[in-house]
């Protein structure tokens, strides 16, 4: 059969399309948004491939597609997926029809995100199976299987994997692709309408079947336990199967082990490893998950090894070298490059960007004040925090920069500044806008329009096109102080008068900066 060579991403993409979706959807973030990409490249007729205003409004479309009985796939970064943790807790409860997997891709060692955090916990609190590829095959194949316990078990399935692993390129043999189902209403909306009397009834029918979808997990080829040297056990998870096969050739005795690769934890086949080692080393990418559970599950007498005892780093991305300490091999000797190390280079606007040009200018109308603040969000303009700009202080959650820069207002310090890009408000900066115009907040809002999602490749924005300004008018913002900006050099006094006027005005204001980003300029010249 003919070998593909594709990352993990595009892996999990080809997985749900042989899978036969009708639809997938998403938000773009590192590092999931080749996933989308490659369905939208690479997807049949009839499939609908969209992005969404957010990662809420991604799962309530796949939601919308599981009730009308056919196969969704939704993809989101981590902390995406903490944007649509309410969809995502309700819809383990509704009894989904057509297949539903949810493609999560985390980012232990923060390259670029704002924490580690570990999807693995989500799974476990919706209560519904997860499954975590240990390569580009696994992520393939996993997806068929994800789609087939959605429709077996009726709740959605998660599919987890790491920023290694998403952005690694492999071959991968493909299988035949499936039959899209037909649509098809579900024939039982009371099991949809989550009010107390059918939310109780649901509740109860998601429970009852945890033991079946830990039987399964049990059963699950993907939780593979071998027979091995009694002195330690090893535990493997995902992609941290790779760091422990590259190792493992140097151990003086094979260890017994058990590789993990389908949730819920299969707690009989890490009993039945405990019953024969001494010892167990838990290797898994990510939070401690695994080993926090052991650690409640197995006699204290046996000492359980992993981040939480100390033998592997508790942050950071695990590598070869830091499993091969664990497991106790001295380290490798280095190579050492014969070529001196690049420079360094610190991450930067690029020359001649948009958001540039609105720093300066803001940085000149802010510069008479004695304390003022400028809360920001999550783009390219957070790079505006480093030198030479030193224009922003914060950077926290999607869409944080408004109701941040209203709690500022309110506690007396000022003047009060948010900045935000167009993406970034369609996706989380609307409702926090509301809430300043019910408060006739004492803030200046500065949007970047540059039409892109430039931090994530250059996707369009949801809504191109200059709406802005008719949306944030149509939110409440008095007109009047609804001021629109073009950011260029030639223009710096003039939009630093803007940003002066409307700081000075005392209430709500929006200054809306319009230039296009140069690199998404770039990418429609070459198209
Ligand atoms: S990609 Fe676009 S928005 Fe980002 S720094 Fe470059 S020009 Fe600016």
């Amino acid at each position: 059969m003919e070998t593909i060579q594709l990352l993990g991403d595009e892996a999990i993409a080809r997985g749900a399309i042989d899978s036969g979706i009708h639809a997938a959807y998403g938000y773009p973030g590192t590092p999931s948004t080749e996933i989308m990409e490659h369905i939208m490249e690479t997807a049949p007729k009839g499939v609908t491939a969209s992005w969404c205003s957010n990662e809420k409004t991604a799962y309530e479309a796949a939601l919308g597609s599981s009730f009308a009985g056919v196969r969704s796939i939704v993809t989101m970064k981590c902390v995406g997926l903490n944007v649509a943790a309410d969809p995502f807790m309700n819809s383990s409860v509704v009894k989904i029809g057509g297949g539903l997997v949810v493609a999560v891709a985390d980012d232990p060692g923060m390259h670029s995100s704002q924490n580690e955090q570990d999807s693995r916990f989500f799974a476990d609190f919706g209560k519904i199976p997860c499954l975590e590829p240990a390569d580009q095959q696994e992520a393939y194949d996993m997806v068929r299987e994800a789609f087939d316990l959605s429709e077996r078990f009726h709740v959605p399935v998660m599919v987890r994997v790491v920023t290694r692993l998403a952005h690694a390129r492999a071959g991968i043999v493909a299988r035949p692709p499936r039959e899209r189902n037909v649509p098809k209403k579900c024939d039982s909306p009371r099991d949809w309408i989550l009010m107390p009397m059918n939310a109780k009834r649901r509740w109860h029918a998601l429970l009852s079947i945890q033991g079946e979808l830990l039987a399964a997990s049990e059963e699950s080829a993907s939780n593979r336990l071998e027979k091995g040297d009694c002195r330690i056990g090893v535990v493997t998870t995902g992609l941290a199967r790779a760091y422990y096969d590259e190792n493992a050739p140097d151990l003086p005795a094979k260890p017994a082990r058990l590789h993990i690769g389908s949730y819920p934890v299969p707690e009989g086949k890490l009993r039945a490893l405990a019953s024969m080692v001494d010892s167990i080393l838990v290797i898994e990418e990510g939070s401690p998950f695994v080993e926090r559970r052991l650690r409640g599950i197995l006699p204290q007498s046996i000492p359980i090894l992993g981040k939480l005892s100390g033998a592997l780093p508790p942050e950071g991305e695990l590598n070869p070298e830091n499993v091969r300490a664990a497991l106790g091999l001295p380290a490798l000797k280095l190579i050492e490059a014969k070529t001196l190390p690049p420079p360094s280079r610190p991450p930067q606007l690029c020359q001649g960007c948009p958001h540039a040009d609105t720093y300066t200018a803001l940085n000149l109308a802010l510069a008479g004040y004695e304390e003022p603040v400028v809360m920001s969000d999550i783009g390219c303009y957070t790079l505006g925090a480093l030198p030479p700009y030193d224009a922003i202080e914060s950077c926290v959650d999607m869409g944080a920069s408004i109701g941040m820069a209203r709690g500022i207002a309110d506690a007396g310090l000022g003047p009060s500044v948010a900045v935000i890009g167009d993406s970034t408000f369609y996706h989380s900066g609307m409702t926090p806008l509301v809430d300043a115009v019910s408060s006739k907040a004492n803030i200046t809002l500065v949007i970047l329009d540059n039409g892109a999602v430039a931090m994530t490749g250059c996707q369009e924005t949801i809504l191109p096109g200059g709406a802005l300004r008719a949306v944030v008018e149509g939110l409440g913002v008095d007109p009047a102080h609804v001021r629109v900006i073009e950011p260029l050099p030639k223009n710096l006094e003039a939009n630093a008068a803007v940003f002066r006027e409307e700081v000075a005005y005392g209430g709500l204001s929006v200054v809306i900066a319009v230039r296009e980003c140069l690199e998404s300029a770039r990418r429609g010249r070459k198209s």
